[in-house]
């Protein structure tokens, strides 16, 4: 029975105790936990289990990349041990189990890292060349990043509609486009890549870098939430994949499959799995390799639910740097925690279903589940 912890300490623990219960047969595995460097209380916790045999096929479950999506991520990870684990071979299969990437946004509870940097948008080389990006997104200012301390929830979502509607004519996808591309000047703007590749940036390529050398084939799956219908997990393909969403549906039997490109999802820079997709598939052009991203929807994906979902990220990152008013937090933490930890436990049986459907066609088809003799 699995469910979305309460809190990052009772999910790392939890997580910790997993290492148990695959020693027995991935002999060897180990917990490796990596303190953030100004907070030795906050820990990117990866649990690495090496193939007992031959190394050939490495699967790679990440979660939390986006600090407070690392809750459900962190459920999803354990169904995934509960549930999937033992139709897996050890002898050939090895796993890297990775929570959370981004430790602080997961304790505090919001997407960022302590640099209010989002690490989706900050698996990149040359930052000097991304500050050009996105020219559009200081004209939006008074919209995505008001720069005030918040008033009374009424007023801001007034004030936040009224700037919606100025700002419409400019069309509603110029103005996703400069929402979720990723900005890399404003270091206090909404989805802000950072002047650097961060901390936990480094970790994890590192970790990567080391950890998939051996191994012939690779599954990476990355866990997230806040995007796409709210009843139907979405996966996302990588800009370099080279099969079409559709194929990928067909391929892995799951109903929805979107490509990170503008008309399916929308353009963004320095995202993690294109960054590992594209590292192994050209540094290592004879390995195998899918790598996708798991995205459960939760305020649903109409213009008016996609407006919502701007408003409380608009706002959220607000409070974060300006303050506001007691009514405003208390409103934005409620909007915050819906829209990457629904409460409605039917949200959360749906998500184990669709988790559940794309593990059993993505391994399956990658051929990582055991075949059983028959007795
Ligand atoms: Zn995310």
């Amino acid at each position: 029975m699995t469910n979305i912890p309460a809190t990052y300490e009772s999910s790392r623990d939890q997580f910790r105790a997993t290492l148990a219960s695959l020693s027995d047969r991935w002999t060897g595995s180990r917990l490796l936990s990596h303190s953030l460097a100004d907070s030795s209380d906050l820990t990117i916790e990866v649990i690495s289990a090496e193939a007992t045999r031959q190394k050939q096929k490495l699967l790679i479950l990440t979660t939390g990349l986006h600090g407070i999506e690392g809750y459900v991520g962190s459920g999803i990870l354990q169904l995934f041990i509960e549930e999937y684990l033992p139709r897996l071979d050890h002898e050939t299969t090895g796993l890297l189990l990775v929570h959370p990437i981004n430790a602080y946004g997961m304790k505090h509870r919001t997407r960022v890292n302590k640099n209010s940097v989002d690490l989706n948008r900050n698996f990149e080389e040359n930052f000097d060349s991304l500050k050009p990006l996105n020219s559009h997104y200081e004209s939006l200012a008074h919209l995505l990043n008001p720069a005030r301390p918040l008033q009374h929830p009424l007023y801001e979502k007034f004030s936040f509609t009224w700037n919606v509607l100025k700002a419409l004519p400019k069309g509603a996808r110029h103005i996703r486009e400069a929402a979720l591309m990723g900005q890399y000047r404003v270091h206090n703007g909404m989805y802000f890549g950072g002047f650097e590749p961060q901390e936990e940036t480094k970790f994890i390529q590192n970790i990567f870098l080391n950890s998939t050398r051996d191994y012939k084939q690779v599954v990476l799956l990355d866990i997230h939430t806040g995007y796409g219908p709210r009843w139907q997990m979405t996966l996302v393909n990588p800009p370099s994949e080279k099969m079409t969403a559709k194929e990928t549906a067909t391929r892995f039997k799951v109903p929805l499959v979107a490509g990170v490109n503008p008309d399916e999802f929308y353009t963004i820079h320095g995202d993690m799995v294109e960054y590992f997709h594209n590292m192994i598939t050209s540094k290592y052009p004879e390995k195998k390799m899918y790598a996708g991203a798991f995205e459960f929807g939760t305020y649903g994906e109409s213009l008016l639910q996609g407006i919502h979902s701007l408003q409380t990220t608009a706002l959220e990152n607000c409070l974060r740097w300006f303050g506001g008013s007691d009514a405003a937090r208390q409103w934005m933490e409620q909007e915050y925690n819906e829209l990457f930890v629904p409460a409605d436990p039917k949200w959360w049986q749906k998500a184990k279903a669709d988790a559940r459907q794309a593990f059993d066609g993505i391994l399956s088809v990658e051929g990582y589940f055991r075949n059983i003799s028959p007795t």
